[in-house]
C-alpha cells in the first residue's frame, strides 16, 4: 500500500525559497502543501498559492497561521518571525525545517531549544555541495595551516538582508576550527599595516540576482588555492530542505543537521 503524501506546511510561502518550495512540494507524489504561511499584512492573504507560483489552484490559500497540524513545516522567512514560528510549531507538536539564517546568537539558542520538544532541524546552507565545501576547507585549512591566508568572499542577490551569509559564517568557522583558531575581520575599512596571520576576512558582495556563490581563498607565497561553489538557482537549497522534511518523520524531538541527513 502506497504512504499517503507527507503534508508541509511552508513559512514564508509566498518569498523567493518558499515559491520554489510550492513548485517542487506539487512535482512530488511523496508530498503535499498543507498550508502556506506568510506574514499577516501579506498582500495576497486568502489567494490561492498556486497561480503565483506558475501551477494550477493548489486549494491552498495564503495564511497568516499554522493549523491541521501538517507532518512537517519548513521555515524560510526571516529570523524573528521564524523564532515566533518555531514556537508555534513546538506548541502543537509539528516537527520543523529551519533555512533561515541571520538569527542573533540569543535567538539561535532559544530556537535549538525548541528541539527538546520537536525534531529540529536546522541548516544555513541545504545544498549537498555546499557541504562538501565545508568538508574541503576544513581539510585544506588543517594541512596549509600558518601557511595560508584565508579569505572569504560570498555573492548574492541585492535582496538579501543578512551580511555576511551565514554559509559564509559556516565556512569561516570551519576553516578555524581546522587550523585551531582564527580571528574573523569583516572589511579592512581604516585598518592600516599587514593583516595579522590568524585571521581570516570575510567579505560580502551583494548585486543583482545572484542565487549565492563562496569562494574560499588560502594564499600562500608563490600560490593560491580557491575552493568555489555557485549556486545557478535556488534548486539545491530547495530540495535539501524537502529532504530534511522527509528525513524528520518519525524521528524523536533533538537537533538535526546536514550530517544527519547526508551521512558524511
Ligand atoms: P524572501 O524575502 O524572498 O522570503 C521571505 C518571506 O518570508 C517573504 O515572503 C516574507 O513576506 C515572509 N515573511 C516575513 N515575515 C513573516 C512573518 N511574520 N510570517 C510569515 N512570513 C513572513 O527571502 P528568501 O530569499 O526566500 O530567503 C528567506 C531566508 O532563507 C533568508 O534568511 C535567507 O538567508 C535564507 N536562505 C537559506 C537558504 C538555505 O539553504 N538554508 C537558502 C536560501 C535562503
Amino acid at each position: 500500500v502506497a504512504s499517503e503524501p507527507l503534508r508541509i506546511a511552508i513559512h514564508g510561502a509566498a518569498g523567493r525559497m518558499g515559491t520554489r518550495l510550492v513548485q517542487l512540494i506539487a512535482e512530488d507524489p511523496a508530498l503535499t502543501l498543507a498550508s502556506a504561511i506568510e506574514r499577516p499584512d501579506h498582500p495576497r492573504l486568502g489567494e490561492d498559492v498556486g497561480p503565483p507560483a506558475g501551477l494550477p489552484s493548489l486549494g491552498v490559500p495564503l495564511t497568516a497561521e499554522l493549523a491541521g497540524r501538517p507532518d512537517a513545516a519548513i521555515d524560510f522567512s526571516s529570523p524573528r518571525p521564524g523564532l515566533t514560528f518555531a514556537r508555534a510549531c513546538a506548541a502543537d507538536g509539528v516537527p520543523l525545517v529551519v533555512g533561515t539564517t541571520g538569527f542573533e546568537p540569543e535567538d539561535r539558542r532559544a530556537l535549538e531549544q525548541l528541539a527538546e520538544t520537536i525534531p529540529l532541524f536546522i541548516a544555513a546552507n541545504f545544498s549537498k555541495a555546499v557541504y562538501l565545501l565545508t568538508k574541503l576547507v576544513a581539510e585544506a585549512a588543517g594541512v596549509l595551516g600558518e601557511a595560508a591566508d584565508i579569505e572569504i568572499v560570498e555573492r548574492h542577490h541585492r535582496f538579501k538582508v543578512d551580511a555576511p551569509s551565514g554559509t559564509a559564517l559556516r565556512l569561516a568557522e570551519a576553516a578555524a576550527e581546522a587550523r585551531g583558531g582564527a580571528r574573523f575581520v569583516h572589511g579592512r575599512q581604516g585598518q592600516t599595516g599587514q593583516r595579522a596571520r590568524d585571521e581570516i576576512g570575510i567579505h560580502a558582495l551583494r548585486c543583482g540576482d545572484n542565487p549565492g556563490e563562496h569562494t574560499v581563498v588560502f594564499g600562500l607565497l608563490g600560490e593560491s588555492l580557491e575552493l568555489s561553489h555557485r549556486a545557478l538557482n535556488r534548486d539545491g537549497f530547495a530540495r535539501g530542505a524537502l529532504d530534511a522534511a522527509k528525513f524528520l518523520a518519525g524521528k524523536p524531538p533533538g537537533l538535526y543537521a546536514l550530517r544527519d541527513l547526508l551521512g558524511f
